[in-house]
């Protein structure tokens, strides 16, 4: 029987943390494949799907890939455990002039014959079934593995396919994602969840400044995160009113970090109202004027009680835009739409700028009415996975 061994990596967890992971990694793995026919069985320290339609094998192996925590998967067939029915099934296998390595794991300690002789056993039922091919126990074309479990079944691959690894989404719990229309936001959501953290996300427009086009496009974003997130709530927030007062009241090389601090308080007050632990942002060290230290520590400085991730703080933009084409996010992010950010741009912004100063600026502003005001046209989207 044709089946998919899966295999699941961070071994070092233990006890407790580790049945935590377990338990939140089959309840992905099963709500991923929801609405397609499977079963789902565990050996020691392996799941098994098996029973799925095989004309879908290449969609459920897709949608796998997604799935954080899981480490690698093999195509299989599943036989039972005796020298006979796998010799029948090592007689199946074609392999024309290839260069083989027969490699045997036995759970089962009882197995008639020790590891290494029912390898070379195996090796020559290969031989004889075809003629051109040749042993190379050092750097074989094909690994022929034999897995002898267990539950009295052996499983025989010659393919392991990389997963994501990671952890199971959930069990960093829950945080916050300011996303964008860029490249870099996607990004970090992506790779914060594939560490095991759920995400919200959190959206600042400036209609009519900005159109209902570039709102689409986040949409459009978190749609496509959806197949490695699951479903996310996005929060939308007008940021006109803000944007606008800060343009009339601050010094003008002040308006991206006031504009940050602003989005970063209204954030946090998200965050508490929806119990999000921690807030996540696409930022690049270096890579702009507002993401200098200074500039992030300013930003920063707003937040009281939660921790900032930033997964792109130390990668290039040709790795990020790796990744964005990976998760297939790259497409979008680069459709012409303008960005909140870029609604009245300073010529110079600060590049070095002091809390002190921003200070001084807010104190021309009303900055927890127009916090209350923006928290109270919030817009919430589900945006459901497809
Ligand atoms: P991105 O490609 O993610 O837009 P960026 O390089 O354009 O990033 P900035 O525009 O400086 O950088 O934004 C830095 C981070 O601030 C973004 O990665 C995102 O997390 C957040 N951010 C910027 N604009 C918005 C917005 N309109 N709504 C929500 N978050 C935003
Ligand atoms: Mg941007």
């Amino acid at each position: 029987m044709k089946v998919l061994l899966l295999r699941f990596g961070e071994l070092y967890l233990k006890g407790n943390n580790r049945d935590v992971f377990e338990r939140n990694l089959i309840a992905k793995i099963k709500e991923k494949l929801c609405g397609e026919k499977f079963k789902f069985s565990k050996t020691f320290g392996r799941y098994v799907i098996s029973e799925y339609e095989q004309d879908r094998e290449n969609e459920i192996v897709q949608k796998l890939k997604q799935v954080f925590g899981l480490y690698s998967l093999s195509r299989a067939s599943e036989i039972d455990a005796n020298v006979e029915a796998i010799e029948n099934e090592v007689k199946k296998l074609s392999i024309g002039n290839k260069s083989f390595k027969v490699a045997v794991k036995r759970a089962d300690k009882n197995f008639t014959m020790s590891s290494m002789e029912f390898a070379s056993y195996l090796g020559g039922v290969v031989l004889e079934n075809n003629k051109d091919s040749n042993v190379d126990l050092y750097n074989p074309d094909i690994m022929i593995n034999v897995d002898i479990r267990l539950n009295n079944k052996a499983y025989l691959y010659t393919e392991v396919e990389k997963c994501q690894g990671g952890l199971p989404l959930g069990s960093a719990g829950k945080g916050l994602l300011l996303l964008s229309g860029g490249i870099d936001s996607p990004v970090a959501g992506y790779l914060i969840a594939k560490r095991g953290l759920e995400i919200e996300a959190l959206h600042f427009h400036s209609y009519p400044y900005t159109s209902e086009r570039a709102k689409e496009k986040v949409i459009s974003l978190a749609e496509k995160l959806t197949d490695y997130v699951g479903d996310i709530k996005l929060h939308v927030i007008s940021f006109t009113k803000i944007q606008e007062a800060i343009h009339v009241n601050c010094q003008s090389e002040f308006m991206i970090t006031i504009m940050r601090r602003i989005m970063m308080r209204i954030a946090e007050r998200i965050c508490e109202k929806y119990e999000l632990g921690a807030i996540v942002t696409g930022e690049s060290l270096g890579q702009v004027a507002s993401q200098t230290m200074q500039s992030m520590t300013v930003t920063g400085s707003v937040i009281i009680e939660k921790p900032i991730f930033r997964p792109c703080i130390a990668m290039d933009k040709e790795e990020i835009m790796a990744v964005a084409k990976s998760i297939d996010t790259y497409k979008t992010s680069i459709l012409p739409y303008e960005d909140c950010c870029t609604v009245f741009l300073p010529k110079n912004p600060v590049i070095r700028p002091t809390v002190k100063k921003a200070e001084r600026e807010e104190s021309r502003l009303d900055i927890e009415t127009l916090i209350n005001q923006a928290l109270e046209n919030e817009e919430i989207l589900e945006i459901k996975r497809k």
